[in-house]
C-alpha cells in the first residue's frame, strides 16, 4: 500500500497544475494517469472564456465577462482574482521550463491563426506567433504559408485560401508554398505526423533545407506560417535559432494531433512536476474509491486503480482532475451520464436528444469554438453583457 499527502487524479492540464501546487508545497504527491490530458490535442494557446457561452461569440475582455457569467459556471465560482493568480503563476512556471507566451495586454484577448487559417480568439499564445486584433494594423507585406511535401497534417493550400480571405489580411497577397525535406526514411519520416519531424529535423541536413528553402521564398517583411514541427522538449530553442538565421516573421499553427505546441506544454508540466518532487504514475487508471464516514461527513479512505488491484493507495487529500468526455473522466451511455471513479453528480440536460451537438468537441459550453467561422464576428465591446449560461461537466483547467 502507499500513502501519500495528496493524490490527484489526472493528468491533463488540471491535474499537473494541481499536483505541482501541492508537491510544491512540500506535500508528498502522486499523479495518477491512465493517459495523455487533451493538451496533445491542443493549440498551444491558453483560452481565458473565448467564446461567449451563450452565443458563442468571441469575448474580447474575458475578465470583465466572468462577472457575468452563471453563477455555477468554474470561472464565476473560482472568482476574477484567484484565476488571474492561477494564470500568472501557470505563466512564470512553464517560463521557467522554456515555454514562453505572449499577449496582447493581460486584459484582452486576440486572435490566433488556426490551422485551416481560421481565426480563434484565445488569452496568451506561444512567443512565435502574431497576436492579432480587429484594428491594429500587423504591417506585412505578404502572408506566406509555408507547408511540408507529403506532411499530411497541415495543408498549407487550404490554410492559405482561407487567410486570404480574412478582414485582417484583406489586399495582401497570401501565397502557399511546399518545403521539399531530403528522404529521411531511416528517421521515421515515412510515418510524417509532426513528431517525426520534430525528431528528424534535428539532423542539421534537413534544418538546413527547411532553413534555406524559406529564405527563397520569404522576406524579413512577410509572416511566414509554418506548422509546428519543433518540439521535444526544445521546440521554442529551435524556433528562435530559425528566427535569427533567417530574420523572418513567423507564425507557428498547431497541426492535427499530435500537436507539439500543446506537447511542449505538458512536457514543460511533466518536467516541473518532476523537479518539484513529485511521483508519476503513469498508465494505470483509477477505477473505484473506498469511501469512509466520519462525524456524519464521507470522506475518500483510498482508491484503487487498474494496476494496483486490491491494494489501496491511501492519501489524506484526493483531488479529481479526470477531464471529460474526451479523456473519460466523464462517460455517457445510451441512458446516462456518468462520473466514473466517485459517482459524483452530475447535471445533465434530462433529454438525451440534448446530449450532443452537431460539432464536434463542444460539449463543455465554456471551451465551444468558432472553427466553422471563417471571418468570426468582432470582439464583444466593453459594454456587452454575457447572458447567464448553463455548465454541466467537472474539467475546469485552473
Ligand atoms: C481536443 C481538445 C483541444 C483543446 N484545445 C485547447 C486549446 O488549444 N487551448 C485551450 O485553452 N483549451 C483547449 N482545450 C480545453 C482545455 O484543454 C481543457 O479544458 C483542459 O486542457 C482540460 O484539462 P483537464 O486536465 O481538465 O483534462 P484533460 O486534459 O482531459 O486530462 C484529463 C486526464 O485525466 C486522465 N484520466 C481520466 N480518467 C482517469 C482515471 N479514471 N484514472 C486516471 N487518469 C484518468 C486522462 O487520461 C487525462 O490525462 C481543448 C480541449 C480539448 C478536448
Amino acid at each position: 500500500m502507499l500513502t501519500f499527502d495528496t493524490i490527484v487524479i489526472g493528468g491533463g492540464l488540471a491535474g499537473y497544475c494541481a499536483a505541482i501546487k501541492s508537491a510544491q508545497s512540500g506535500r508528498k504527491t502522486a499523479l495518477i494517469s491512465q493517459g495523455e490530458g487533451s493538451l496533445h490535442f491542443a493549440s498551444g494557446s491558453i483560452d481565458v472564456l473565448a467564446n461567449d457561452p451563450k452565443t458563442q461569440a468571441p469575448v474580447r475582455y474575458p475578465f470583465e465577462a466572468i462577472a457575468q457569467l452563471a453563477k455555477a459556471h468554474p470561472y464565476r465560482k473560482v472568482g476574477v482574482e484567484s484565476t488571474r493568480d492561477a494564470l500568472d503563476w501557470f505563466r512564470q512556471l512553464v517560463h521557467a521550463q522554456g515555454i514562453h507566451f505572449h499577449q496582447l495586454d493581460a486584459f484582452q484577448n486576440h486572435w490566433r491563426i488556426t490551422p485551416f487559417g481560421t481565426l480563434k480568439a484565445t488569452w496568451m499564445s506561444q512567443v512565435f506567433s502574431v497576436l492579432l486584433d480587429d484594428t491594429t494594423p500587423h504591417g506585412f507585406e505578404r502572408v506566406i504559408v509555408a507547408g511540408i511535401d507529403g506532411f499530411r497534417d497541415f495543408q498549407a493550400d487550404v490554410a492559405a485560401e482561407n487567410i486570404a480571405q480574412l478582414e485582417q489580411f484583406k489586399g495582401i497577397p497570401v501565397k502557399p508554398v511546399s518545403i521539399v525535406l531530403p528522404d529521411n526514411q531511416s528517421d521515421g519520416m515515412r510515418a510524417k505526423r509532426a513528431i517525426d519531424y520534430a525528431r528528424a529535423l534535428r539532423d542539421p541536413l534537413l534544418y538546413n533545407a527547411l532553413r534555406d528553402q524559406l529564405l527563397r521564398y520569404a522576406t524579413p517583411r512577410d509572416l511566414v506560417i509554418l506548422p509546428c514541427v519543433f518540439g521535444n522538449g526544445d521546440g521554442q530553442d529551435y524556433m528562435a535559432r530559425l528566427q535569427k538565421e533567417t530574420q523572418l516573421n513567423f507564425h507557428e499553427v498547431p497541426t492535427m494531433p499530435p500537436s507539439l505546441l500543446g506537447i511542449r506544454i505538458s512536457d514543460a508540466l511533466h518536467r516541473a512536476f518532476t523537479q518539484a518532487g513529485g511521483t508519476l504514475l503513469k498508465g494505470d487508471s483509477v477505477i473505484s474509491a473506498n469511501m469512509e464516514k466520519h462525524d456524519s461527513v464521507w470522506r475518500v479512505a483510498g482508491i484503487h486503480t487498474q494496476k494496483m488491484g486490491d491494494f489501496p493507495q491511501k492519501a489524506s487529500e484526493f483531488v479529481l482532475a479526470s477531464g471529460s468526455f474526451f479523456s473519460r473522466g466523464l462517460i455517457s451511455t445510451s441512458d446516462r451520464i456518468f462520473e466514473p471513479v466517485f459517482g459524483l453528480d452530475v447535471t445533465a440536460p434530462n433529454h438525451r436528444d440534448n446530449w450532443y451537438s452537431a460539432k464536434f468537441l463542444d460539449a463543455h459550453l465554456h471551451q465551444q469554438w468558432c472553427s466553422d467561422q471563417r471571418q468570426p464576428p468582432a470582439f464583444h465591446s466593453r459594454s456587452n453583457c454575457l447572458q447567464p449560461s448553463l455548465y454541466w461537466g467537472c474539467a475546469g483547467w485552473i
